[in-house]
């Protein structure tokens, strides 16, 4: 198992495995006819990949900032403490959860494919799985950070996670500055998805408008 990075089959980069292929035929037939939208598929997907998915890894961050037990849980077994709050993988990878402090920031990546913890993240954006991402996170991390618009200091350690089918990581990003009055709920709409894979931060609680960041998946039926 060492040299297997994957959950199945293999494929290449540029290159459609099967079912992806035969999902893309299906895709383009269906807005031949008319029967669907592009664009209302792609806005459900980007749902899953930004919003449902991350959601879960958001309420574990959440937890551990209010819970030390908890957050020692994490510490110590990711996978159980994970489980614990009802997420949990099919295939019996391990979770490793990597906490930022203010000396060292934590980045993951799978150099060799596309290795993510789905089970707190959900589906991995596509730049994750991109070559780009996936060699400039080891060469150059404090670059890519750049390009993401993070700016560490120059005395922050980076350190970089390559993440495998078999052992997965999550970043625990700190907690925000004056979110000491916060609930856990509200805390948790602050950990954005790049923050749990080390590109971004989380929020700062004053850009936190109604609804504004993880607004109801939206309803397929009134997409059309
Ligand atoms: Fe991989």
């Amino acid at each position: 198992m060492s040299h297997d990075h994957h959950d199945h089959h293999h494929h290449h980069d540029n290159e459609l495995d099967p079912f992806a292929a035969r999902v893309k035929a299906l895709e383009t037939i269906l807005a031949e006819k008319g029967l669907i939208d592009p664009a209302a598929v792609d806005a459900i997907v980007e749902t899953y990949e930004t919003r449902v998915g991350p959601r879960n890894g958001a309420r574990v961050v959440a937890k551990a900032w209010t819970d030390a037990d908890f957050a020692d849980w994490l510490q110590r077994d990711a996978t159980s403490a994970i489980a614990s709050l009802g997420f949990t993988g099919r295939q019996g990878e391990h979770m490793q959860a990597v906490f930022n402090t203010e000396d060292t920031h934590n980045l993951i990546v799978c150099t060799l494919c596309s290795c993510y913890p789905w089970t707190v993240l959900g589906v991995p954006p596509v730049w994750y799985k991109a070559p780009p991402y996936r060699s400039q996170a080891v060469i150059n991390p404090r670059g890519v950070l750049a390009e993401f618009g993070l700016v560490l200091a120059e005395e922050t350690r980076i350190r970089v996670w390559d993440s495998t089918a078999e052992l997965r990581y999550m970043v625990v990003p700190m907690r925000p500055v004056d979110t000491e009055g916060l609930s856990e709920d509200e805390l948790a709409r602050l950990v954005t998805r790049d923050s749990m894979i080390g590109t971004g931060l989380p929020l700062r609680p004053g850009s936190l408008g109604p609804g504004a960041l993880w607004p109801a998946v939206p309803d397929a039926g009134a997409t059309s």
